[in-house]
């Protein structure tokens, strides 16, 4: 029921998506290709022509609870008929004050300010924002730089791609016009090893050298995303929020993949037992239905922001905490507790790593990992995704690689059964697609 009765999807609207639409991080000049979705419901996505897609990637880790959930339709329907929006300057509302409730309850315990913020990029400007108000307010003028970790992932917004990794990340051609921020090399210890004092080395110098100048350290909690869906040491955590304190800088947790429990605890920050001063929110929050994140602080640090020289912070969105955002947020939270996610994602966990065992050792891939309900397979090689993703829509399955880097983050209400699907069909593409005759095939002329 996606369309009017009678409006087809045919050659024209294809060839109109190719000529005009831009897709994320696409070229103009020469499309990928892109398969036209007509409805998605539960773990499934329903192509236009037919063909039925199991969902391995959660609509880029937000769609938690599936598609098409009752309870979430439920919410936006109700807040509908009540009102889609108003402004909030000026203005407040039920859903955004319940949101609130829910965010200060879920989060850790220091963190009960709330900025709501309308996507991830959003929230983390904010949070940048927020981190340099509260240094100028304190008369520390010279904080004004960020901290952060090479191979990090935080946005596509110029404040946001001014902390992703400057050199491999994909936003490095924006370089020379952006802030310039400071760099440390991404946690040598892996989830997983053997924890050594030497690996916190890299962090101790930088915050040693360059506090002075430092607002702030943002960083991803033990996974890093988009930046290489990397998985290091909680006590590398543990270790920079003390040194973080040492060094009176503040600490930003960029949550927004690995929140509401993804990695397996409800936020990743649990497992270095650590509170951020500052954490970002979004992606799953609206269990994938709308576009919505928050930026949390402290009290005292907000407080500290609102007596400063600009007399409170300086943002403020027009769509800020739009109420059909919010409810459906609050909706998706409720069923988040509702259904024991802790248990779906150990579910998840067990899943992935037995379903892609079979790909251990083989020659394409240099490693497999799996945190919570994410599953990643490194291989060797950058991914020919000409090649792998169709590959995949003709399994029945949608992921979608990047660099060298095949992985999947599917709803946590897979079940067992699904998931073995998903994984199989993975293994299989794998196996074909990397088959040395295929590729003695693919490279002949
Ligand atoms: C996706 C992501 C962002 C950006 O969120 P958008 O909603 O895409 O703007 C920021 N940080 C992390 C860690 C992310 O995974």
């Amino acid at each position: 029921m996606s369309l009017p009765a009678g409006i087809k999807w045919t050659e024209a609207e294809t060839a109109f998506d190719r000529d005009h639409l831009w897709h994320p991080y696409s070229s103009m000049a020469q499309p990928a290709q892109v398969w036209p979705v007509a409805r998605a419901e539960g773990v499934r996505l329903y192509l236009e022509d037919g063909r039925v897609l199991l969902d391995g990637m959660s609509s880029w880790w937000s769609a938690i609870h599936g598609y098409q959930h009752p309870q979430l339709d439920a919410a936006l329907q109700s807040q509908i008929s009540q009102m889609s929006h108003v402004m909030f300057g000026g203005l407040t509302h039920q859903p955004a004050v319940e949101l609130g409730r829910r965010l200060v309850a879920l989060t850790p315990p220091s963190l009960d300010q709330v900025f709501i913020a309308d996507s991830g990029s959003v929230s983390v400007e904010v949070a940048l924002k927020m981190a340099v108000q509260y240094q100028q307010a304190r008369g520390l003028k010279e904080k004004t730089k960020v901290a952060a970790l090479l191979g990090g992932y935080h946005g596509d917004t110029l404040g946001a791609m001014s902390v992703c990794d400057p050199q491999q990340g994909m936003h490095r051609l924006f370089r020379a016009g952006l802030p310039e921020q400071v760099f440390v090399p991404r946690p040598s210890l892996a989830y997983g090893e053997v924890w050594q004092e030497e690996a916190l080395a890299p962090l101790e110098q930088l915050l040693q050298n360059q506090h002075h100048q430092l607002a702030a350290l943002i960083l991803e909690p033990v996974v890093q995303g988009a930046g290489g869906m990397y998985f290091y040491h909680p006590e590398y955590l543990r270790q920079a929020r003390w040194l973080c304190d040492a060094y009176d800088v503040l600490l930003i947790a960029d949550e927004i993949a690995t929140g509401f429990g993804r990695t397996g605890h409800l936020f990743a920050c649990e497992m270095a037992g650590i509170e951020p001063d500052l954490m970002c929110v979004g992606k799953a929050l609206t269990g994938g239905y709308m576009t919505l994140a928050a930026t949390l602080t402290r009290r005292d640090i907000a407080l500290t922001i609102s007596q400063g020289e600009a007399g409170g912070l300086m943002h403020g969105p027009t769509f800020m905490a739009n109420p059909l955002a919010c409810r459906v947020a609050c909706a998706s939270l409720d069923l988040l507790l509702e259904n024991d996610w802790a248990q779906q994602v150990a579910g998840l966990e067990a899943g992935l790593k037995a379903g892609l065992a079979p790909l251990v050792g083989h020659p394409a891939v240099a490693q497999v990992r799996v945190l919570g309900g994410i599953g990643v397979v490194q291989m060797h090689q950058p991914v020919e995704m000409a090649r792998l993703q169709p590959a995949c829509v003709e399994a029945g399955i949608w992921i979608r690689p990047f660099n060298r880097l095949i992985y999947m983050m599917p709803p946590y209400v897979m079940s067992a059964g699904d998931l073995t699907q998903l994984t199989a069909s993975l293994v299989q593409v794998i196996e074909q697609v990397y088959a040395p005759t295929a590729s003695a095939v693919a490279t002949a002329p």
